[in-house]
């Protein structure tokens, strides 16, 4: 489905969309998904601007017990962006005792501010992702936790569409009217 023009957030910019973001369903909430975080085990790019506003906080270092020297390990050059380290089986910013992501925590509970200023712009979109200006499913969809491995994007517990799970994300980062188009699409999809 091609958008009515160009829209810009997050550091990308967005002109189509994958038409089965509207049709293809999943669990959107973490802790009722039996798969449990599975998103979060391979870490994430950050992009090298957001790295330093993380740097900023030292709060966020001492509330995860983790030096900000642990945080990232991998440098690409030609994009900016720094990858998160993975530590015991999950991304280092992964609570892996309590489980969520020390960042959303951090914002939620000790700034009390909007976890999107400091969450990775693609954690926040899971499981959608943009890729050549198109919005689309992540390619990490298989969930090895639902019975005979079914795709993620198959479950059927769950009346949300991959669009919807992330519907005030996209606002937040590309505007209302983004939104305004994709919930006339979604609308179709429901009648
Ligand atoms: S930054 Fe947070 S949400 Fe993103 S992969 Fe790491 S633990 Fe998961």
């Amino acid at each position: 489905m091609n958008l009515s023009t160009t829209y810009y957030g997050g550091g990308v910019a967005v002109s189509e969309v994958e038409e089965s973001i509207f049709y293809l369903r999943y669990v959107a909430e973490c802790y009722p998904c039996r798969a449990f975080h599975f998103c979060c085990t391979f870490g994430v790019g950050v992009p090298a601007a957001l790295v330093s506003v993380l740097h900023e906080h030292v709060g966020l270092e001492v509330y995860m017990e983790t030096s900000k020297s642990e945080w990232f390990d991998q440098f690409d050059a030609g994009s900016r962006v720094w990858r998160t380290q993975t530590k015991n089986g999950y991304c280092v910013f992964f609570n892996v005792n309590g489980g969520g992501c020390y960042i959303h925590r951090y914002c939620v509970s000790v700034k009390e501010m909007d976890y999107r200023m400091l969450k990775p712009v693609a954690c926040c979109l899971f499981p959608l992702t943009v890729t050549d200006r198109t919005l689309r499913p992540a390619d990490l969809l298989t969930c090895p936790s639902l019975e005979q491995s079914l795709p993620l994007s198959m479950c059927r517990r769950s009346r949300v569409s991959l669009y919807q799970g992330v519907r005030d994300d996209l606002r937040f980062y590309f505007g209302p009217s983004l939104v305004a188009e994709l919930d006339a699409r979604q609308a179709r999809e429901s009648q």
